[in-house]
């Protein structure tokens, strides 16, 4: 018996000897087969795995990897989700909002805050939560007219150095703009033509619009109507 048994183990211990023989040399000629190994091959998998374009602005928001999951969720329980691009630095964001009507709220201001930075200072203030709402708003209303795109957002905040710097241009930027309070906001929605949208924010918005070639400005000041 003891000799069968032995025999038995000898033959097992030879398997597992040529088992642990045969691995090495696998690991060495296919190196995709052993996951742990490729930890020093190098570029690719980290590069990877490195936050978005964000990272490089300086001031960035909060939570930036939150963006990812809101942005895969368009449409989530009755809340408005608006996709935004920033025309001058190219970020993108979602922004969610809650409720309806003028008690929307937004989810993430604090990232929108930064959305709507003076780009050209780096200069982050607190938007108007009104104006926000109103951008909803007319999201909101071209939405239920078959629209849905992304909104291309022109202008936020703009301190008083850069709206300074835009009228010496002669940019058309009002010496006292709603912009230096972050009250207002320039966009256009591609996809809808323009005159489609003038009637739509004139509907929607109940303080300043401000029609121009290639965009519309809303702000929550007291209403008024211009073209620019
Ligand atoms: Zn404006």
């Amino acid at each position: 018996m003891s000799t069968v048994l032995f025999s038995r183990r000898q033959a097992l211990a030879t398997l597992l000897s040529a088992a642990a023989l045969a691995s090495p040399a696998r690991a060495g000629l296919i190196v995709g087969a052993n996951g742990p190994l490729i930890g020093r091959a190098p570029g690719p998998v980290v590069s990877l795995e490195r936050p978005q374009p964000v990272a490089k602005a300086p001031q960035t928001p909060p939570e930036p990897a939150q963006e990812a999951v809101v942005a895969a969720q368009p449409r989530m329980d009755g809340a408005l989700s608006v996709a935004l691009l920033n025309a001058n630095t190219g970020d993108r964001m979602t922004a969610v909002f809650d409720g309806t009507g003028p008690a929307m709220v937004p989810r993430d201001k604090a990232r929108l805050d930064w959305f709507f930075r003076d780009w050209r200072q780096n200069e982050i203030r607190a938007m108007d939560p009104d104006t926000l709402t109103i951008l909803a708003s007319v999201v909101g209303a071209a939405r239920r007219q078959g629209w849905d795109g992304e909104v291309r957002m022109h202008s936020g905040y703009r301190s008083r150095k850069t709206n300074d710097q835009l009228r010496s241009r002669g940019v058309g930027a009002a010496r006292n703009s709603f912009h230096i309070q972050a009250k207002a906001v320039d966009f256009s929605m591609p996809g809808m033509e323009m005159a489609a949208l003038h009637r739509l924010v004139k509907a929607e918005a109940p303080g300043g619009v401000g029609l121009y070639r290639n965009f519309v400005h809303i702000d929550s000041g007291p209403q008024r109507r211009w073209w620019g």
